[in-house]
């Protein structure tokens, strides 16, 4: 992973993704923010009992780092319904629920919060449409990332053989123990331990892209661990209480065009 910083503000860019004409991107890390204790620093989330306050200022930061006026998020609900975003919310306005985000007007940055859940960037540079999607084990089990290839080929007109795919900090194979997997995962994703109930939830990821026709030369993976990287990532599984990171993909470009 590449990284890089604005004003303190720590992320890490993909390099394939980074390589390509027309888009930016930001993994952002939790470091450069104004949030305090468990949620300390750069928590972008409302919706784990921060003051809204720093969460504002960590938002406008992200999107400032990008130089996107600004970002759109969706509330996450570990399922697999999408929100085409055609422009950023109004202040107030209610956010759609959604685990899917798509667009294909430039300049508006998709935001996904996660602590150990991966996000998930799509990119078709032939289309100009991007997509950022919430990607936890319960999205997985509903293949998820194969809904998003779905939408962007009916929707969008996309081919999957244009697309560019990157998979985000997550639970790596060390930390992603699931002790009742025999109920929580379907009998196919069994292969995927490492060891007795721990699973390598990126090479899952991975596949299911592969199997909806991302070329898997496409396909790169950050391959850092959340739980395991305390100083970079909120981890849900470490800390229990504490905040989100954020992850942001926008097609470049004038946003009036
Ligand atoms: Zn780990």
């Amino acid at each position: 992973m590449l990284a890089g910083e604005h004003q303190g503000v720590k992320y890490y860019l993909f390099p394939g993704l980074a390589a390509l004409p027309g888009v930016r991107h930001g993994v952002f890390t939790r470091r450069g923010g104004v949030s305090q204790g468990a949620f300390a620093t750069l928590n972008i989330s409302f919706g784990v009992g921060d003051d809204p306050r720093a969460v504002r200022e960590n938002r406008r930061r992200l999107a400032a780092a990008l130089g996107l006026a600004a970002l759109q998020s969706a509330r996450q609900v570990h399922g697999c319904d999408a929100a085409v975003v055609e422009g950023p919310l109004l202040p107030g306005q209610t956010p759609e629920t959604a685990d899917i985000l798509i667009t294909a007007r430039p300049g508006v940055g998709l935001l996904i919060a996660a602590a150990d859940c991966q996000a998930v960037l799509l990119y078709d540079p032939r289309r100009q449409v991007v997509a950022n999607v919430h990607c936890g084990w319960r999205n997985q089990v509903h293949n998820v990332l194969g809904r998003a290839v779905g939408l962007l080929r009916t929707g969008f007109d996309c081919t999957p053989e244009d697309l560019h795919a990157a998979i985000g900090p997550g639970l790596g194979p060390c930390c992603a123990e699931f002790v009742h997997y025999r109920r929580e995962f379907p009998r196919e994703y069994w292969d995927y331990q490492v060891r007795p109930g721990y699973f390598d939830l990126w090479r899952l990821s991975a596949d299911q892209l592969a199997a909806a026709g991302v070329p898997p030369d496409h396909i790169e993976c950050a391959r850092l661990c959340t739980r395991c990287l305390p100083g970079d990532f909120y981890s849900y599984r470490r800390d229990r209480l504490t905040g989100r990171h954020g992850t942001v993909i926008a097609l470049s470009g004038d946003p009036e065009r």
